[in-house]
C-alpha cells in the first residue's frame, strides 16, 4: 500500500509518499509560504531531479492539490490515481492526555485533538487544517495522527507533575508532556533490532539533537522521563530556545527590558538557546566554524550545549538506575562527531570510550563506542516520516 505522510504548519508543509511494503519513499517534497505571496512547491521522486514550481496557494486545500497533481503527473509523477494511495498519516504535534497511541481520524477523535489546541496554539490548528484539507479532497482515504506527545504518556506521574498548585493540573492540565516521541520511539526500537537485544529488558538513552531538541530515558520500552515538558520550550539549551531557566528571569528581563509576557516568550523561543549566547548563529556548523576562527562566545555556547546534554544524560541514568544504551540522533546528533565525543568524554566515569574511527563516520547506522565499553554508544538516523508510515498502515 502507498501511505502518504503529511507534516503541516502553519504556512508549510512537508509530504512523503511511502510504499509500505518495501518502506520505500516514492516521492518527497515541500510547500512553501502556504497564504503568503510567492508560494512555491518542491517535488521530487526517488532518484528524479528536484523541482520547485512558483504556485498560488491561497490555502492548504490548494497546497495539498498540488501535492496530489505532482503525485500524479504523467511526466514525473509516481502513480497513476489517487486510489493508489491507500491511507495519509498525519503528524500532529500535540495530543494532551487524550491520546497514548496513534489513533484513526474519525469525527470523535478529531475533537479530542481540537481540545489539545491550547497546549500548543502555533501547532496543532495548523495540523488540523491538514487533516480537514486531506478530506476534503480524498473524503474516501483513511486517515490516522500520530502525535508527538503520545510516546511520552508513558512517563509515571512523579515525572510529569510539575511543582505548581495540583489545581492547574485539574483544571488546565498543566503537567509535562514532552515530545519527538515518534523519533525517540522509532530510535530506541531500532537500538534493539541492530543490537539483537529484547526491547523490553533495555535501558535506553535517547538524544535528539536537532534545532530543537531532546532527550528521553525509555526503560523496557517505555518513555519514563523527557526533557521537554507543556511545551517543547522546556530541557536542552537549544538553537534559538532556552530550555531550562530559573522561572523568576521572566519578570526580570521584563521589567529591565520593558517587555510583555509576549515579549519575554519571543526572547525565550527565538532568541535564545546558542544563537542569544554566541550572538552569531543557531545553526552549529557556523558556530564550529567561528569557533575554529577564534570566537570566544561561539565556543561559550557551544560549551553550555554540551553542559546540558551530559547534565540530563547523568539524571537520567539516575532514574533508570543504569543504561545499556545512549543513542545520538536527529542533525546535529547524527553528524557532529565533536559533539558526541565532548559529551562522551564527561561519561568516562561510567566506563564509556568512543572509538574515533566508528564516530568520525555519517550517514549510518553504527555503534561508535569501543568493544569493552560498558555502555554501547550509537548513532542511528531518524526517520519520522517511516515510523508514521508504520503506524498508520498498522491502524488502517
Ligand atoms: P529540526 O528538525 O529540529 O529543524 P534537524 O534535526 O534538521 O533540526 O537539525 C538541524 C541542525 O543540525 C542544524 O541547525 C545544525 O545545527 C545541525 N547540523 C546539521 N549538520 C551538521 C553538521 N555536519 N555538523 C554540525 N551540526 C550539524
Amino acid at each position: 500500500m502507498n501511505i502518504l505522510v503529511i507534516n503541516c504548519g502553519s504556512s508549510s508543509l512537508k509530504y512523503q509518499l511511502i510504499n509500505s511494503d518495501t518502506e520505500a519513499v516514492l516521492a518527497k517534497g515541500l510547500c512553501e509560504r502556504i497564504g503568503i505571496d510567492g508560494s512555491q512547491i518542491t517535488y521530487q521522486p526517488a532518484g528524479g531531479e528536484k523541482e520547485v514550481t512558483v504556485s498560488p496557494m491561497p490555502t492548504h486545500t490548494q497546497a495539498i492539490q498540488l501535492v496530489l497533481d505532482a503525485l500524479k503527473n504523467e511526466k514525473t509523477g509516481v502513480i497513476k490515481s489517487l486510489d493508489e494511495v491507500g491511507a495519509v498519516g498525519h503528524r500532529v504535534v500535540h495530543g494532551g492526555e487524550n491520546f497514548t497511541a496513534s489513533t484513526l481520524l474519525t469525527d470523535e477523535a478529531m475533537k479530542a485533538i481540537e481540545e489539545c489546541n491550547d497546549l500548543a496554539p502555533l501547532h496543532n490548528p495548523a495540523n488540523l487544517i491538514g487533516i480537514r484539507a486531506c478530506q476534503e479532497l480524498m473524503p474516501d482515504t483513511p486517515m490516522v495522527a500520530v502525535f508527538d506527545t503520545a510516546f511520552h504518556q508513558t512517563m509515571p506521574e512523579e515525572a510529569y507533575l510539575y511543582g505548581l498548585p495540583y489545581e492547574y493540573y485539574e483544571k488546565y492540565k498543566v503537567r509535562r508532556y514532552g515530545f519527538h516521541g515518534t523519533s525517540h520511539s522509532y530510535v530506541s526500537k531500532r537500538a534493539a533490532e541492530i543490537l539483537g537485544k529484547d526491547y523490553n529488558q533495555m535501558k535506553t538513552i535517547v538524544c535528539h539533537l536537532g534545532n530543537g531538541a531532546s532527550i528521553s530515558a525509555v526503560d523496557g520500552g517505555k518513555s519514563v522521563e523527557t526533557s521537554m515538558g507543556l511545551t517543547p520550550l522546556e530541557g536542552l539549551v537549544m538553537g534559538t530556545r532556552s530550555g531550562d531557566i530559573d522561572p523568576a528571569i521572566m519578570e526580570f528581563i521584563a521589567k529591565k527590558e520593558n517587555l510583555d509576557i509576549t515579549g519575554v516568550m519571543n526572547v525565550l523561543n527565538k532568541k535564545s538557546g546558542v544563537l542569544g549566547i554566541s550572538k552569531l548563529s543557531s545553526d552549529f556548523r557556523d558556530l564550529e566554524n567561528a569557533v575554529a576562527e577564534g570566537n570566544e562566545l561561539a565556543q561559550k555556547a557551544l560549551n553550555v550545549f554540551y553542559h546540558r546534554v551530559v547534565k540530563y544524560i547523568g539524571a537520567y541514568i539516575a532514574v533508570m538506575n543504569g543504561v545499556d544504551t545512549i543513542v545520538f540522533t536527529a542533525g546535529l546528533g547524527e553528524n557532529d562527531k565533536v559533539m558526541r565525543k565532548t559529551v562522551c568524554a564527561n561519561l568516562e566515569y561510567m566506563g564509556i570510550k568512543i572509538d574515533d574511527e566508528a564516530n568520525g563516520k555519517r550517514g549510518e547506522e553504527i555503534v561508535i563506542s569501543t568493544p569493552d565499553s560498558r555502555v554501547t554508544v550509537m548513532v542511528i538516523p531518524t526517520n519520522e516520516e517511516l515510523a508514521i508510515a508504520r503506524e498508520t498502515l498498522a491502524l488502517v
